[in-house]
């Protein structure tokens, strides 16, 4: 694959009180309690995008929109797209198919109104649709998404679907899913798709690993990540297990380094543009 070939670069928008990791020492009804640092966070990194003319899809969390109308409004005038991240960051495995309906349309009505524009996006919160609730696809199809990006096809103790597709591939239900990269090895995936392996692996190791995909695999690559996990000052929980606080707080203090020699050394877009995504 030509490297100069586009790859997606895509953001899910959501807090550092948000993530699954603390979801059992936090819970929905403590969020308010916690002074938000997304809409600063993601400011910096629109103008790091801005810096290297970097379009990219932002999921965004339909609690974060509500309180950040101004970012989100911004997010799509700087020609970025606008994608759902559901409403409340719950688990689509914690739902029912009425339940998850219900908070992907809330945050779907919610950002249309918002930016004046179809969504044709979705991200299950911790890649979420696995072997159990493949119902989930049909809500979203009937919603009116075009693609999703909510399946991870590694063993993992959160989430992971090993048998499923590892590439872009258009469903029954008539949507296009676009799993999370994944290098393979000895007959086995492992997580390259950013995120924690990110801030975990040093820069030169995610760098042969892209490079290695796309000799090995001919797909455009996409790559995920969180504006705090851009942010090293944000404020440390206490009470989770050091597993989590591991995963959540490893290298903080690269990433943005990292993410700026990733934004320089291969061509990025967004989902719609790299998978051809069209409104109808
Ligand atoms: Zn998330």
């Amino acid at each position: 694959m030509d490297t100069s070939a586009l790859n997606a670069m895509t953001v899910d928008v959501e807090d550092f009180f948000h993530v699954s990791a603390f979801e059992s020492v936090i819970s929905p009804d403590k969020w308010h309690e916690f002074k938000p640092r997304v809409d600063a966070n993601t400011r910096r990194l629109l103008d790091l995008f801005s810096q290297y003319d970097v379009k990219s899809t932002f999921f965004v969390l339909g609690w974060v929109a509500e309180r950040y109308p101004e970012l989100i409004k911004e997010i799509h005038a700087q020609g970025h797209e606008i994608a759902s991240h559901g409403y409340a960051h719950r688990r689509a495995t914690e739902q029912t198919p009425e339940v998850f309906f219900q908070d992907v349309k809330r945050s779907k009505d919610h950002l249309e109104d918002l930016i004046g524009e179809q969504l044709t996006g979705y991200r299950a919160p911790s890649f979420s649709i696995g072997y159990d609730n493949e119902w989930a696809f049909q809500v979203l199809a009937d919603l009116g998404f075009k693609y999703s990006s909510s399946t991870y096809p590694v063993k993992h103790d959160l989430y992971g679907t090993p048998d499923w597709p590892r590439f872009a591939y258009k469903r029954k239900e008539g949507i296009i899913e676009i799993p999370i990269p994944t290098h393979r090895i000895l007959g086995r995936q492992t997580p390259i798709g950013g995120g924690g392996y990110f801030r975990l692996y040093p820069y030169s190791l995610t760098k042969f690993l892209v490079n290695s995909y796309h000799k090995k695999e001919q797909q455009p690559y996409s790559f995920y990540f969180h504006p705090w996990e851009i942010d090293q000052d944000q404020p440390r929980m206490t009470g989770a297990s050091a597993k989590s606080k591991f995963r959540h707080y490893v290298n903080l203090s690269k990433t943005y380094g990292k993410l700026e020699k990733l934004l320089q050394d291969f061509s990025w877009g967004t989902m719609r543009d790299v998978y051809n995504i069209s409104a109808d």
